[in-house]
Parts: C-alpha cells; sequence; structure tokens
C-alpha cells in the first residue's frame, strides 16, 4: 500500500518513513512512504505557497495553485486514482473503523497536510475526497496527523504486524485492552498480578476480560454506552 504526502515539510516524514516498524515494513515492500514538497509546484523563485485570506483575518491560507497542482501532479502518474485525503482540525473524526476499511481498500492514500490556517476550499471541494481530523484540538500543521492516518492504516495492512497482536488491540468488540506486564515480577514494591504468573491460562483470560472491561468503565464510558444495546 502506497501512502503518498504532501507537504511544505517533506524532511519531517523521513525518519518517519525510516524507523521502527514503518521502517521494516518498507524496506519488506509492504508499504510505500512518498513525499511531494508543495513547495515544487510554487510559481515564483521565492517558491511562495501562502497568501493572505480573502475577507481579512489573521494569519496565512495556502494557496490554491500550487496544492492544486501538487496533488494533480500525483494523479496525472497514478494507473489506479488515489484516495485524496486533507488532513484538517473541521474533518470528519478519523478512527479505527476508518483504519480498518482503507487498510482493506489497499488504495493509495494522498494525505495532504496543511499549514497556516489552512488550505484554501477551492482545491477541498474540487480535489479531496476525504477530510479528517485526529482529535478535537488544532495542531500547528497536518504532517503529524498524516503520520497518525499513516501508522493506524500501515500497521493493518496484512504482514506489516503478527495477526496475533492485533485480535486482542483496544477497541476491538468496544474495549479497551487488559493491562500489560514484563519481567521484573516484583517493581519498587509491586508485585505482578499473581494471576500472570499462575500458568493457568483459562483464569488468565477470565482476569483480562475484567480487568478490559473495568479500565474500559473507567477511561472511556463512551465506549460501553456504545455497545449497550438500544432501549427503544
Ligand atoms: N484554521 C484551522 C482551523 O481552525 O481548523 C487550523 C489550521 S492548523 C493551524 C494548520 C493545519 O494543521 C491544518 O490545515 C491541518 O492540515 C492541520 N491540523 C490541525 N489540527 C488538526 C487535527 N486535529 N487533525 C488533522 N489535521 C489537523
Amino acid at each position: 500500500m502506497t501512502f503518498t504526502v504532501l507537504t511544505l515539510f517533506p524532511e519531517l516524514l523521513t525518519p518517519f518513513a525510516a524507523t521502527s516498524i514503518i521502517g521494516r515494513a518498507v524496506d519488506r515492500g509492504l508499504i510505500k512512504v512518498e513525499t511531494v514538497d508543495i513547495r515544487d509546484f510554487a510559481g515564483d523563485p521565492h517558491r511562495t505557497c501562502d497568501d493572505s485570506p480573502y475577507g481579512g483575518g489573521a494569519g496565512m491560507v495556502l494557496k490554491a495553485e500550487p496544492v492544486g497542482d501538487a496533488i494533480e501532479s500525483v494523479l496525472r502518474r497514478r494507473a489506479t486514482k488515489p484516495r485524496t485525503v486533507y488532513l484538517t482540525a473541521g474533518g470528519a473524526p478519523f478512527d479505527r473503523d476508518l483504519a480498518r476499511s482503507w487498510a482493506a481498500e489497499g488504495r493509495e492514500l494522498l494525505l495532504l497536510a496543511g499549514r497556516y490556517e489552512g488550505v484554501d476550499q477551492r482545491v477541498v471541494d474540487l480535489l479531496v475526497d476525504d477530510e479528517v481530523s485526529i482529535g478535537d484540538y488544532v495542531l500547528i500543521g497536518g504532517e503529524v496527523a498524516a503520520m497518525v492516518v499513516m501508522e493506524a492504516v500501515a500497521r493493518l495492512v496484512p504482514g506489516v504486524i503478527q495477526a496475533a497482536s492485533l485480535a486482542e488491540e483496544s477497541f476491538e468488540g468496544d474495549v479497551l485492552e487488559y493491562p500489560q506486564y514484563t519481567r521484573p515480577a516484583v517493581f519498587r514494591g509491586v508485585p505482578v498480578p499473581p494471576v500472570l504468573l499462575s500458568g493457568d491460562h483459562a483464569r488468565i483470560r477470565e482476569w483480562r476480560r475484567g480487568r478490559a472491561a473495568e479500565r474500559t468503565a473507567r477511561l472511556r464510558p463512551d465506549l460501553v454506552r456504545r455497545s449497550e444495546p438500544c432501549s427503544n
């Protein structure tokens, strides 16, 4: 699966694409991470990509021409149309279901990272398929959001992570994952829950189910409500 990020700061993506599980998935040819520098499509020697907003107001806006030309330069080179996604605080919430459906679709994701006050709306209207937000807060730019989307989708691409690791994770069945422990058996006087040392797999499963339910109720009551059958 290919991820192409359109950005003013491609250097932010270089270590991301070369490190840890993402780096190994790239090396193994399971995914590709490419960047397109929006400034390469600026029309002037200063490589200007921003201008002040029509109607006044604070800040600058990413200009339509370089962003539009950058997107179209990728679309022209592809035999299959990528899904073009604008990362924006005002987008639909990006969640596990979306990550899963994009991974299953396997189509290239063209991720547009905004800067300043955002991108000229005409580019969004003409060339963007989806607008997504990674949370109810405002970032400085869309690159970190693009990395979030890439990690969430890439780890669901077959072969990137062991299938067994994916099965019991948070949000599977609207429940958070149970707490994890590793050696040493006692850390600063706090022992590992004894059941985990018992070797009794049925009891361990039962204990994990209980802890997962307790954590979900405490930290994410909204997930508990979502999974309850509707009363009317
Ligand atoms: N003026 C914009 C607003 O009020 O929604 C905020 C622009 S923000 C400073 C610059 C860029 O960061 C945006 O164009 C977008 O690409 C990215 N961004 C900021 N918050 C984000 C979020 N929660 N999810 C995804 N992208 C975000």
